[in-house]
């Protein structure tokens, strides 16, 4: 792998931050993706190689000698569903196989809810921590967080102050 490829991978510490309109993945590249596996029980094993964060990857020339690079499973989850990944999704797997392209393992999430999952619980989708439904996401700062939870810690610091 070279540089530029490294450069361009989807970094999983980023899951936190502003969304970023993600890489589109050429047809090509995803039916690549989408075929190169061995199966593992239920698990279909890409044999693409990994990349320092555990998932498989792989990349493409867009020309004028420059390399673009995604995860095997993303590109996968395009190749069967026909559409790109929206932005500020993210694909997850169930099986939680890291190298896994099997369609009936993947699902797409926020990149917010994702970022919950792999903190080391499995949240409610579609929930904030404390059960607040996940459509009213705000950002503070870089991070999104909810914007029940958000109103919450403002009303309570603003009590503090006050009685302070
Ligand atoms: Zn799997
Ligand atoms: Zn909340």
């Amino acid at each position: 792998m070279d540089a530029s490829e490294q450069q361009s991978t989807v970094n999983p510490d980023q899951r936190f931050r502003r969304p970023r309109t993600p890489v589109v993945i050429p047809d090509r590249v995803a039916r690549r993706a989408a075929t190169a596996y061995v199966v593992v029980g239920e698990c279909w094993v890409s044999t693409y190689s990994v990349g320092s964060h555990g998932y498989a990857q792989i990349g493409w020339d867009v020309g004028e000698g420059r390399r673009r690079a995604t995860t095997a499973h993303r590109a996968a989850w395009v190749h069967f569903t026909g559409a790109q990944i929206p932005t500020g999704m993210t694909v997850d797997h169930l099986c939680k196989t890291r190298k896994c392209v099997n369609p009936a393992h993947l699902r797409v999430l926020t990149n917010f809810e994702n970022a919950r999952r792999t903190a080391g619980r499995d949240w409610p989708v579609g929930e904030c921590v404390h059960g607040h439904p996940n459509t009213g996401l705000t950002h503070r700062g870089s991070k999104l967080v909810c914007a029940t939870c958000s109103a919450e810690w403002e009303r309570r610091y603003r009590a503090k102050r006050k009685a302070a």
